[in-house]
This record gives C-alpha cells, sequence and structure tokens, in this order.
C-alpha cells in the first residue's frame, strides 16, 4: 500500500514517539544476588530465545577470529565484571568479534557479546573499549531486555521485527525527513542489519539497532562508568567513543551508529559523560596503560582489515582513514600497502578529471610495488600491478607481473582470463 510522504513520516514519527518513551519495569540487578541468583521464569525463557537467536546468527556473520583479540576483550570483561555478578554461576560474559564495519556492539540477555570491527578500528586505547563492554555489560546485568519485553507498553505495540523494518525502509525512502529524531541517520539497513532483520532476530535487533530506550541506555552509561572506575580505567576516554560516531567522515548515511544512537543523541551523551566526569573527579585517573598497550598492537590488523571491509563498501573515506591509520602503525605491512593500492584505484574510477586519475593509478602503482618489496610471494599486488601497467602499455613489465602471479596463484578463479592476456602478449613479443 502507498501512503504519500506526510503520512508516512507521522505514522513512524508516532511510533517512534512510543518506543523512546516506552516505561521499563523495575527488576534487582543480577549481581545484587550474587551466587544465589536464578533466572525467573520468562528471563529463563528470553535466554533460551536469546541462544536460539544466537546459534541463527553465527550461521550468518563472518567472526573476525583472532583468539588473542577475543581473549583481550574476556580479560578487559572480567575485569569491570563487579564481584556479585562474577560469582552467579548461571550467567557468563562471552565477547565476540564481527567482522562487519558498522559502528556497533550489543549484547544477548544470557552474556554474549558482540562487537564489530567497524567499531574496534576508531577506538585507539582499552579505556573506550571498557567504555563501549561496560555499557554493555550493564545491559546484561541490568536485565534490560526483560524489564524492556515487560513494560506494557511495549506489549500493546506488539513490537516486532517487521514493524522496525518497515519503519526504516520508511525512513530510508525518505531521507532525511526524520533527521532530528532517534532514527535520523537511518538511511539503510548495513550488511548486519539485513542478516539480523532477513533472519528476524527480534532480540539482536533491538540490543544492536533500536536499543532500549532513553532511560535504559543512560542507565547502561552509567553502569559502565561504575565499572570503568572501579577497575581503574580513564573515564576521560569515554567521550571520545561517542565523538567517534559522530563523526561520519561524510559518508552515505547507513544504519550504523544506532550503538549510541542518532545524532542529537549522541551530542547530548558526549555533554552527559562530562557532567558524570565533572560529578565524580575520582574516577578520572587511569592506570590501565599496560593493558592499553597490547590492545593497541592487537587492533593494527583490525584497523587494516576493517579498511579492506569499507573499500568492498565503496566507503573511500573510511578506508582512506583507516589505512592512514594502519600504515602510520604498520609501515612493513604488505597488505596495508596492497589495500593503498586499491583504495587508489577505487578513487581514480570514482573521478571526473583525466588527469587526477592517471596520477591516482600511478600512487597505486606505487603501493603495489612498495607491497611486493616486502613481500614478493604475495599474488594479488602482481595482478594487480600487471593490469596497471598493461593499460599504459609497458608490456613487457606487464608480462612479468602476470607471469608472477599466475605462478604464485595456480588455483585463482581468475586464471584462465589472466593467462589469455599473456598469451597475447607472448604471441605480440612482449615477453622475454
Ligand atoms: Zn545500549
Amino acid at each position: 500500500m502507498r501512503h504519500s510522504g506526510p503520512i508516512r513520516s507521522t505514522a513512524l514519527a508516532t511510533l517512534l514517539l512510543v518506543l523512546s518513551s516506552c516505561v521499563a519495569t523495575q527488576l534487582p540487578p543480577i549481581s545484587s544476588q550474587g551466587r544465589s541468583f536464578k533466572p525467573l521464569g520468562d528471563e529463563a525463557k528470553l535466554w533460551e530465545q536469546s541462544r536460539e537467536e544466537e546459534a541463527k546468527l553465527l550461521d550468518h556473520v563472518k567472526l573476525y577470529g583472532d583468539p588473542l583479540l577475543d581473549s583481550h576483550l574476556e580479560h578487559v570483561v572480567a575485569r569491570l565484571n563487579p564481584p556479585g555478578m562474577a560469582v552467579n554461576p548461571e550467567i557468563r560474559y562471552r565477547v565476540r568479534v564481527v567482522e562487519d564495519p558498522a559502528l556497533n556492539a550489543f549484547a544477548y540477555p544470557h552474556g554474549s557479546i558482540y562487537v564489530h570491527t567497524g567499531l574496534l578500528a576508531r577506538m585507539e586505547n582499552e579505556d573506550e573499549l571498557a567504555t563501549v563492554l561496560g555499557h554493555e555489560m550493564t545491559h546484561v546485568e541490568n536485565r534490560h531486555m526483560l524489564r524492556y519485553q515487560r513494560s506494557v507498553l511495549n506489549r500493546q505495540i506488539g513490537l516486532t521485527v517487521a514493524t522496525i523494518a518497515a519503519a526504516v525502509i520508511i525512513a530510508n525512502a525518505e531521507g532525511d525527513a526524520l533527521g532530528n529524531g532517534e532514527w535520523g541517520k537511518a538511511a539503510a539497513l548495513d550488511a548486519f542489519g539485513e542478516i539480523v532483520v532477513g533472519l528476524g532476530l527480534e532480540l539482536a535487533f533491538t540490543a544492536s539497532v533500536n536499543g532500549y530506550g532513553r532511560g535504559l541506555e543512560t542507565e547502561a552509561d552509567e553502569g559502565g562508568f561504575r565499572k570503568m572506575s572501579a577497575a581503574g580505567y580513564d573515564l576521560r576516554q569515554a567521550p571520545k567513543v561517542y565523538q567517534v560516531l559522530l563523526d561520519d567522515r561524510g559518508e552515505p548515511k547507513r544504519m550504523e551508529a544506532f550503538f549510541f544512537g542518532s545524532h542529537p543523541r549522541l551530542s547530548e551523551r558526549v555533554e552527559d559523560t562530562k557532567k558524570y566526569l565533572a560529578a565524580h573527579p575520582a574516577a578520572n585517573a587511569g592506570n590501565a596503560a599496560d593493558d592499553s598497550n597490547a590492545f593497541a598492537r592487537l587492533l593494527r590488523p583490525v584497523i587494516r582489515d576493517d579498511a579492506r571491509l569499507n573499500l568492498d563498501l565503496g566507503r573511500l573515506k573510511i578506508a582512506e582513514g583507516e589505512l592512514d591509520r594502519a600504515r602510520a602503525l604498520m609501515p612493513e605491512d604488505p597488505e596495508t600497502h596492497f589495500l593503498r593500492g586499491r583504495l587508489r584505484l577505487a578513487q581514480a574510477a570514482a573521478g571526473a578529471d583525466p588527469a587526477g586519475q592517471r596520477q591516482l593509478r600511478r600512487q597505486a602503482e606505487d603501493a603495489f610495488l612498495q607491497s611486493i618489496a616486502l613481500d614478493s610471494q604475495r599474488a594479488a599486488p602482481h595482478r594487480e600491478l600487471g593490469f596497471l601497467l598493461y593499460e599504459r602499455e609497458q608490456l613487457a613489465d606487464a608480462c612479468v607481473q602476470l607471469r608472477r602471479y599466475a605462478e604464485l596463484a595456480p588455483e585463482a578463479d581468475d586464471l584462465e582470463h589472466v593467462e589469455d592476456r599473456i598469451q597475447d602478449l607472448e604471441r605480440d613479443g612482449h615477453c622475454r
């Protein structure tokens, strides 16, 4: 059914107003009951639903799969976890890193926490990581999913993934019509959002996209700050995480900043955090320096690999920012130079001015050469360089590079195509 724009806007705005003003019921935090905590009847069901959803999710998303990074994140969780929570046998935190460039993190109510590479890649230190993990852990510890589900209003609305998805699709069609609302950044579902909506993962949708409404989100922020200061993290780093989410580098709007909500909400959060800091001056001191260095080292390849994901999505400005950082942190990394070459090619393809395009392609050549100089055994840079040289009629050099590629990647999908080109070059006498 088709409606005119203004009617759809009003309907969506009403729905969102109701969603954002949901009344959540009160329940004591899990940590207050220590070892004796047992989930309530509907809570046990919710955990079961979480486990089922999670199994489906894990079939469809790609995990980053760095065991050292995973164990470091779990170490930070253990450090933030209050004693009353840690002794409880019913709930164990587990952290996984999703290979996805969206700025996102979320937790299932039974303690599974997911952090996207996109969000990690924008972090600079472990205090920022602790801000995100402390927030998610508070959603779990304070039973926010249960409180959210129990609230009468939610049931009256019959809130489903489909309802929200429809709202998002409308918001998408209307561009910036809701620019001042909670859904101001909603313009398109990212790949992760599409999986969540496509599989109908209601809990993941609430946790990762919709959020729990202003009251519970603020509670999660403050609960996170308390965990951070108890663990000796530097709270002054917390506003930086929100600031990162505000900075979208002029890329097309995507539904990815929902971890902390839309722009107006984010600026509020930066202010709220500063107020919290002013009211809790003793909480400012951090002593996480040793761990922070370890975390910063583990982040380096994440930044580079997230750049590859953004490059594949055509988000060239974000990819460029990440590659600049990766290059400064790992100047000798052949993959970083290879990706820089690919970025220059993508920039050339997007450019309109022929001189500029030529310059970008020459920069791409240099980057591929640098990658090869650092590791000559990697096939892909030889292929890219070979094609570039072929285009600008450096045919003898092109032959060398394409032959090298065929040698190094005998199983490659595009080998037949590359070999055709080598044969042309040989026939015309360009290969030595
Ligand atoms: Zn949250």
